[in-house]
């Protein structure tokens, strides 16, 4: 089991979106998945078809309940995809989780109690380094970072890399980058490409060669509770993501169905 924490401390950068389609593309090729909704804002829920009221049982319960993990799983209209989704308690939980023991880890032994098994498991990250973020570093594999290409992207790029080294110090030592993936990008803006050329300067092959273009498509699906890939299986997006899961799935130690 691979677990990947989807984590960029700026909010609209595409974690969910990739969250969302790259979890669906994954499922397609007979992964078995599951997502993780640790945004309070559900966002991941909402654009997975799960409304606000069919949401019982959430991740709130199990990193404050001691709900088990497959207790709060739920399937989502995508075959082999499953979700746990977020609800607004969990805005409150930064703060309540502070009084607990082990709040770091909270997660992290959820999943190792998990007798359910997937081949892959993503966590949707609010737009924050708080200890909702923490719990879902600590308890991954490594960690897939979507980054626009804007003017600062690669200051708070930093800031997120200094947190993973620390993470690394205090409590996961193995915890690695999986890939940086560019995301909403425009080639017809200058700026895109320049930024786009600094990043991949500086990080080199750690930044997957798919880029996932800015398509109007991927900001239409969440709206009919659904991924892009089933929304609309042809636009750029959708094929983008199918060519970022094929290039995950080439740095995953072992993914095969039934094997792992
Ligand atoms: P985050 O989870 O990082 O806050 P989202 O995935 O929710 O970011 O994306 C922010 C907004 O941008 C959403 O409205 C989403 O639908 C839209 N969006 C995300 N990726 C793209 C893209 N490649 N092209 C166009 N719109 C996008
Ligand atoms: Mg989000």
């Amino acid at each position: 089991m691979q677990v990947i924490t989807v984590a960029n401390q700026k909010g609209g950068v595409g974690k969910t979106t990739t969250a969302i389609n790259l979890g669906t593309a994954l499922a397609a090729t007979g992964l078995r998945v599951l997502l993780i909704d640790i945004d309070p804002q559900g966002n991941a829920s909402t654009g997975l078809g799960v409304g606000r009221n069919d949401r019982e049982r959430s991740i709130y319960d199990v990193l404050l309940g001691e709900m088990p993990l497959a207790s709060a799983v739920i399937g989502t209209c995508v075959p082999g995809l499953d979700l746990v989704p977020a609800t607004v308690d969990l805005s409150g939980a930064e703060i309540e989780l502070v009084e607990y023991e082990e709040r770091t880890h909270r997660l992290s032994r959820a999943i190792e109690r998990s007798d359910q098994h997937w081949d892959v498991v993503l966590i949707d990250c609010p737009p924050s380094l708080g200890l909702l973020t923490l719990n879902a570093m600590v308890a991954s594999n490594s960690l897939l970072v979507p980054l626009q290409c804007e003017f600062f992207a690669l200051e708070g790029l930093s800031q997120l890399l200094n947190t993973v080294e620390r993470i690394r110090e205090r409590f996961n030592p193995g915890l690695s980058i999986i890939g940086v993936a560019l995301t909403m990008y425009d080639r017809r803006n200058r700026l895109t490409e320049q930024v786009s050329a600094d990043v991949r300067a500086v990080l080199g092959r750690v930044v997957f060669e798919t880029v996932i273009p800015r398509n109007v498509r991927l900001s239409e699906a969440p709206s009919h509770g659904l991924p892009a890939l089933i929304y609309d299986f042809r636009c750029s997006g959708s094929e983008a993501y199918i060519a970022l899961a094929r290039e995950l799935i080439t740095r995953l130690p072992d993914t095969s169905p039934e094997r792992t």
